[in-house]
């Protein structure tokens, strides 16, 4: 997919994100069989043109966990 921002193809996919740990790595929170709780990688693609940064999971259907 071409950069979102500045259309370039000049596109870096499957970017590792730093952080957290084995566990629990940067990403976002979901819960599995209402018992655990779990975090979902996050992604990057970054745009060596402009340097925009896009964010992405790779699986999409989870329990996602909401704020209050
Ligand atoms: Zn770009």
């Amino acid at each position: 997919m071409d950069c979102i921002y500045c259309k370039s193809s000049n596109v870096i996919k499957n970017v590792i994100i730093t952080g957290g740990n084995h566990m629990h790595p940067t990403g976002i929170v979901y819960t599995e069989r209402k018992i655990w709780t779990k975090t979902e990688p996050i992604i990057g693609e970054v745009c060596k043109d402009c340097g925009s940064i896009r964010l992405y999971v790779q699986n999409t259907n989870r329990n996602w966990k909401q704020h209050k």
